[in-house]
């Protein structure tokens, strides 16, 4: 059977190996802790579903502009004026099957082959893979844990060469936890003035930050940021709606447009009946995104203590997400129960088997030297299983 050399170069997830095993324990009765969750563990909001029912009721049920109704790039427009001090017109929106189809229609409308797209670690699995399906090359960037994993302007200023077309940030980012601030993000702007890299700012998280952690979209920090940037974000984490199946990404019109043409063969419209509920999720005030925001920060400071207090593990406090990304290196080496390890990928399988709780390694977020630990997940669950961490480590 052919298949194309494209679709043969994307390696299966490799998070997944970890996260079947973890379901076929399940399966075997085995009381398994997943800290692997990417999605929020709350309900999406009664008004939301709502929504959406009425609008089925009321026979919103055909075909819509393959971009988006004009009504919900009206409210994400209004949405990014008001909250992120953005001026979009309604055209330069597009609403697409999740912020991965953005991510994804992003590097198809503006990748070229021999392009480069800097990609600062950690970042997040699936950026690599569209870049490659973009036929372009991603230029990962190391970044240092004494800089809390973000990339400086040193850094990218020498990554920055004739070839490269795009500076992927993602913040608040998954996997690392962290936020960039104001200041941070500015120093980067600066580097890129007078270069022609265009920014894919991944603000998919901008809801869930914890502490005195200041939200700033990357476009809003200059008129050269606003030109040179596609701002993407979406409903499911915020909002969590992940199985809605709802992002946008708003920018230059030339870049929406060429997403829309490709979205037009490709999927067409995003779920209608969804899009009618998203104007509500985006325009009605609601303090259950605050009731889920507080919990997580709550659940993440717990975490991060406790983590710390492990000995030979180093974790920041989240300020953003809801993920810790601990530096667990030290480990590397020993032999725990019979399993030499040699770095994050036998972590996680030894963990798994040994002491029954499943996490993500770093290596496929471009960090061997870090796990992911998602506190999407009780508090009762957060400590059981850093409980059975601790003593898996202490024997
Ligand atoms: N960006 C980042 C950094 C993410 O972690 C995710 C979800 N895991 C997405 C984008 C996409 O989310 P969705 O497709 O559910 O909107």
């Amino acid at each position: 059977m052919k298949v194309s050399k494209r679709a043969q170069d994307v390696p299966p997830s490799a998070t997944i190996a970890v996260t079947a095993r973890a379901q076929q324990l399940k399966a075997e009765g085995i009381d398994v802790v997943g800290f692997g969750a990417g999605a929020p563990d709350f309900d999406t909001p009664d008004y939301i579903k709502d929504s959406a029912i009425k609008s089925l009721k009321a026979g919103q049920t055909k075909y819509t502009a393959a971009a988006g109704i004009v009504e919900l790039r009206t409210a994400i427009a209004e949405k990014l004026r008001k909250e992120n001090g953005l001026e979009y017109t309604p055209d330069q929106v597009i609403v697409t099957i999740g912020g991965k189809h953005s991510v994804y229609e992003a590097m198809q409308a503006v990748l070229d082959p021999g392009d480069e797209v800097i990609l600062p670690t950690p970042y997040w699995v699936t950026y690599p893979e569209t870049v490659k399906l973009a036929c372009a090359t991603s230029k990962i960037v190391q970044t240092d844990k004494a800089n809390d994993y973000k990339i400086t302007p040193q850094q990218l200023e020498e990554a920055i060469n004739e070839n490269t077309a795009m500076l992927l940030i993602n913040s608040p980012n998954n996997p690392g936890g962290f936020t960039y601030t104001p200041a941070e993000l500015a120093g980067l702007a600066k580097v890129l003035e007078g270069t022609k890299v265009m920014v894919l700012s991944d603000e998919i998280y901008e809801k869930l930050i914890y502490g005195d952690t200041k939200f700033v979209s990357f476009a809003s920090l200059s008129e050269d940021a606003f030109n040179r940037t596609l701002t993407l974000n979406g409903l499911s984490k915020a909002f969590s709606m992940t199985g809605w199946r709802l992002g946008y990404t708003a920018g230059p019109l030339e870049v929406i447009k060429a997403m829309g043409r490709l979205q037009s063969h490709m999927t067409s419209n995003p779920v209608t009946f969804g899009q009618y509920a998203a104007i509500t999720a985006l325009k009605e005030p609601t303090d259950s995104v605050e009731m889920m925001r507080a919990e997580f920060e709550r659940r993440g400071k717990y975490m991060a203590e406790r983590l710390n207090s492990i000995d030979g593990i180093i974790c920041s406090e989240s300020t953003g997400a809801f993920y810790c990304f601990p530096d667990v290196s030290s480990h590397y080496g020993r032999n725990i129960g019979g399993a030499i390890i040699t770095g994050s990928m036998d972590f996680a399988k030894a963990l798994l088997e040994q002491a029954t709780v499943a996490l993500v390694p770093g290596l496929p977020f471009g960090c061997d030297n870090n796990v992911r630990l998602s506190f999407a997940c009780s508090m009762e669950q957060i400590t059981k299983g850093l409980d059975r961490i601790e003593k898996w480590l202490s024997q």
